[in-house]
């Protein structure tokens, strides 16, 4: 069987990156674009709509159209994508071996790209609903509720996100925080704070999806301050509380942070393995930015270039 010089598992912006440099290291890079790990291929610029802080776009561009453009480039350096999840891996001796699909794979070094996915209240009525007005993506489902009333959960910079695009079909938005203090950046603040469409509720925990068995009518919701319980009416929910890294598979080969988020070496992007790198937020709970994750793709790449060259 072929022995890879570099895996990549991935496919957003870190993924991608490390493709570009080590394809253009003539490391004939192997990508696999994943399925299911990161949500979707492309990871969660997919779930973006306009994207205006990637330096070079000054006009902005949409979160799909830029990972068209990352998979464009990759491509044109001939990188070779896989339509697979990485299902197992085995990095207890070299060359690692990794699995997608009915094959296996080695490699003389893996790069790590899997990034994060959306966090769940896990309340009753939240699976229920999921596609019958219970949602992680405005996105993907906000056309549908033009004239409707919607809540978002959350007080980071995703709710404060979210809540904006909602109010450009949704007749009322309400963001809904457990605390009095929103997360989210001042220039989000003020943005849904203007914003005539979108209001507030405060110190309030959602409780439950309230529904007739096809669609979500309200919620239940629970007032820590005063203690309350109470309803509220709505036709969708957006959940927007935060992420989690996509690490189930790399779960005992590697060392992980308590938050799964898997652990780099300092001003490195080496793991507890050599010769697995890992890029983007899969592996930073801080920055999670697209320009961020590029960035240590790139740093991946370079690592990898290096000591693939250190080992030859
Ligand atoms: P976040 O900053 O971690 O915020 C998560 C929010 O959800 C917090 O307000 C948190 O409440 C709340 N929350 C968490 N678990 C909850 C639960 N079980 N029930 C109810 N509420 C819960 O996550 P994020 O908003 O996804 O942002 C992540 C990062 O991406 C941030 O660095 C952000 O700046 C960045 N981002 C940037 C943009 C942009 O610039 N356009 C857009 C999106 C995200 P507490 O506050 O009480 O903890």
């Amino acid at each position: 069987m072929e022995i890879e010089n570099v895996v990549i598992i991935g496919s957003g912006p870190a993924g991608y990156t490390a493709a570009i440099y080590a394809a253009r290291a003539d490391m004939k890079p192997l990508l696999f674009e994943g399925q299911r790990l990161g949500g979707q291929p492309g990871g969660q610029l997919m779930l973006t709509t306009e994207v205006e802080n990637f330096p070079g776009f000054p006009e902005g561009l949409m979160g799909p159209e830029m990972m068209e453009k990352f998979k464009k480039q990759a491509e044109r350096f001939e990188t070779r994508i896989v339509s697979e999840d990485v299902t197992e891996v085995d990095f207890a001796s070299r060359p690692f071996k990794i699995k997608a699909g009915e094959q296996e794979y080695l490699a003389k070094s893996v790069i790590i790209c899997t990034g994060a996915q959306a966090m769940w209240l896990g309340i009753p009525g939240e699976q229920e609903y999921q596609g019958h007005g219970v949602s992680a993506c405005a996105t993907c489902d906000g056309f549908f509720f033009r004239d409707k009333e919607i809540l978002v959960i959350g007080g980071g910079d995703s709710a404060l996100e979210e809540a904006n695009f909602l109010s450009r079909f949704a007749k009322k938005v309400s963001i809904v925080h457990r605390r009095e203090e929103l997360r989210g950046s001042k220039i989000m603040q003020e943005r849904a704070g203007k914003n005539p469409k979108i209001e507030f509720i405060w110190n309030t925990e959602v409780r439950e999806v309230l529904g007739d068995g096809t669609s979500m009518s309200g919620v239940r919701v629970f007032n820590n301050k005063t203690n309350e319980e109470g309803e509220l009416k709505a036709d969708g929910m957006f959940v927007a509380i935060g992420h989690k890294p996509n690490t189930s598979v790399f779960k005992g080969w590697i060392d992980l942070d308590e938050k799964g988020y898997i652990l780099t070496k300092p001003d490195s992007t080496e793991t507890s393995i050599e010769g697995v790198f890992a890029g983007g937020d899969v592996a930073d709970h801080k920055y999670r930015q697209a320009i961020t994750a590029a960035g240590t793709g790139c740093m991946a790449a370079l690592d990898a270039e290096r000591w693939l060259a250190d080992q030859e």
